[in-house]
């Protein structure tokens, strides 16, 4: 049985696609690469490491490490050997494409949001795959359609996927009617006996974490505080942590006063305070700055949309094309407007530094799905601009892998260790003399299963 199924995985790898089923499957001993494990500690070239079924089994210097018998040897010489990275923050329900958020560009008049979900929803397995050729192999969804659960579940059977962990619908205090459809993204509440109601409703889907979209505040933040507090405390009695969007300090330190466990998007109205940055190391909240969305819709809504090498290699292609066609239109549409695409903004980037220094946890977040944030590319960009904000490479992979799992508190995840699973990613290029060489991907593995990202990409199309 063991002698068919790696002559299956033989053939499969002529393919350039190890597919299927590893469970009885011969070890496979990654032999030679330098090894970056994801908890920041020094690099360790030349190493070895051995998986068996969806298992990490050994990690260490080749000289001691033994090899079974009957693995399967892959010389990985000159290659790096990293966890698969976490997308901390993205969305299905939305394709990355100039039709995902009619609110923002309202473009029905050519396709309808019902028609716009329905193509996104056919496109699952491959935004998957194409997640998974990025050298994504977890990921987070942030605020989607009750139907991001069946992602959850199909993901969870799929061996071409990432692992998925979904919130399900954002808890917000306004629907924007454009994409008020049957089974919205967004759940609107009013008070805290409906917030408490909606989370129960939730926690029977069992969510991965709960998320708050706290917008539209006025100078009384009381009416939403009373029922974001339910929410939490609510969420909180379930087992449930609580992420929080909310990008200005005023919000978001009423957030975490009220015990939220997770702040997506940065702070970036001003540089943060002593007091907050205090508080968010001392109740151990995940902050992740999202930066590449912002430039996203930039690059989208300012017909400045080039795709990167990476964008083109594995970002969807309905998808670019959608957004090239903008520039297109006979009549441009509102919300579409010609500015160049901002730099970094000054302000964010000086709080994930100063956060960054007072010890706060980063986890790296793409939110991937919105109108120029590619699914898979996005959060390579991410990671690109937290290095240019200040954080040092090896801070960048640590903040995509294990602050990731941290995030979801999963601690098989993240990191490369004996016991946890065969997640990795392995490049043909440093990733710490410059972190865009996390695109060189050479294989993804994904529990056990190694996968060639373009044989992923070929199958997609
Ligand atoms: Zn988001």
């Amino acid at each position: 049985m063991r002698s068919a199924r790696r002559r299956l995985c033989l053939f499969a790898a002529a393919l350039g696609l190890l597919l299927g089923s590893t469970a009885g499957a011969a070890p496979i001993a990654f032999l030679g690469a330098t090894v970056l494990d994801g908890t920041g500690a020094p690099p360790l070239a030349n190493a070895t490491v051995v998986i068996d079924g969806d298992r990490i089994v050994a990690v260490g210097p080749s000289a001691v490490v033994p090899v079974p018998a009957d693995a399967t040897r892959l010389d990985v010489r000159g290659k790096w050997l990293l966890p698969g990275l976490i997308d901390s923050h993205m969305h299905f329900f939305q394709s990355g494409g100039a039709f995902a958020r009619p609110d923002v560009i309202d473009l029905r008049a050519i396709r309808s949001y019902a028609d716009e979900v329905a193509a996104v929803r056919a496109a699952i397995p491959a935004t998957l795959a194409r997640t998974l050729a990025s050298g994504i192999t977890t990921v987070v969804d942030f605020g989607g359609p009750t139907w991001t659960f069946d992602v959850r579940d199909l993901a969870a059977r799929t061996p071409a996927a990432p692992r998925v962990a979904v919130s399900g619908p954002l808890l917000t205090p306004y629907l924007p009617p454009e994409i008020a459809v049957a089974d919205p993204p967004m759940i609107q509440i009013a008070t805290p006996a409906q917030a408490r109601a909606e989370v129960r409703r939730l926690a029977a889907q069992r969510p991965d974490l709960i998320k708050i979209w706290f917008v539209r505040a006025g100078p009384d933040l009381s009416p939403q505080m009373a029922w974001i507090r339910a929410v939490i405390d609510e969420a909180h009695a379930a087992g449930l942590r609580v992420a929080v969007h909310a990008t200005d300090l005023r919000l978001a330190r009423a957030a975490v006063e009220a015990g939220a466990d997770v702040l997506v998007h940065g702070v970036d109205d001003v540089v943060v305070d002593a007091p907050f940055v205090f508080q968010l190391q001392a109740q151990g909240v995940v902050y992740t700055p999202t930066f590449a969305v912002v430039e996203g819709y930039a690059r989208a809504l300012g017909l400045a949309f080039r795709p990167t090498t990476m964008e083109n290699r594995t970002g969807d292609p309905a998808a670019i094309e959608s957004i090239l066609q903008l520039a297109q239109l006979p009549v441009r549409p509102r919300g579409v407007f010609l500015a160049p695409v901002p730099p970094l903004d000054p302000e964010s980037a000086a709080n994930l530094r100063r956060l960054r220094d007072a010890g706060v946890r980063i986890a790296a977040g793409s939110d991937a799905g919105n109108i120029g944030t590619l699914h898979g590319p996005g959060l390579h960009r991410e990671l690109e601009l937290m290095v240019q904000a200040g954080l040092t490479a090896m801070e960048t992979i640590v903040a995509a892998t294990h602050s990731g799992a941290l995030l979801l508190r999963n601690d098989d995840i993240g990191v490369i260790a004996p016991g946890k699973a065969a997640d990795l990613l392995l490049l043909d290029a440093d990733p710490l003399a410059d972190i865009r060489n996390t695109t060189q991907i050479w294989r993804v593995v994904r529990a056990g299963v190694v996968f060639d990202p373009a044989a992923l990409i070929a199958a997609a199309r």
